[in-house]
């Protein structure tokens, strides 16, 4: 009966375990699609301010904010993006995100 009971008690376990990763997984390829995480989907701006909030309000997976390790230009045709490279300085993860700055006056 112990062995039985043992036995249960492990296979849920390992459910839990199975689980858990399988949400983390989900949660970070959550992370890395949606808005502004290609050039495609670029989050369009209309001042720089924007894009300091949006960098502001991600947060990594493990709940930790993200800290902006650099910035660049890019031209892709008509659209003027500004691409930020984030990281969590908890767990090393690295983020990308594209902003579109074509309806920024310059
Ligand atoms: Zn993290």
């Amino acid at each position: 009966m112990t062995g039985l009971v043992f036995a249960l008690v492990a296979t849920i376990a390992a459910g839990v375990w199975v689980w858990r990763g399988a949400q983390a997984r989900a949660e970070r390829r959550r992370l890395h699609e949606g808005p502004g995480t290609t050039p495609e989907q670029a989050i369009p701006v209309s001042s720089f301010d924007d894009i300091d909030l949006v960098v502001a309000q991600r947060e990594c997976t493990c709940g930790t904010g993200l800290r902006l390790t650099g910035e660049g230009s890019r031209q892709d045709g008509e659209r003027r993006l500004r691409v930020s490279r984030l990281v969590c300085d908890e767990c090393e993860e690295v983020f990308t995100l594209y902003f579109d700055l074509t309806e920024i006056r310059h």
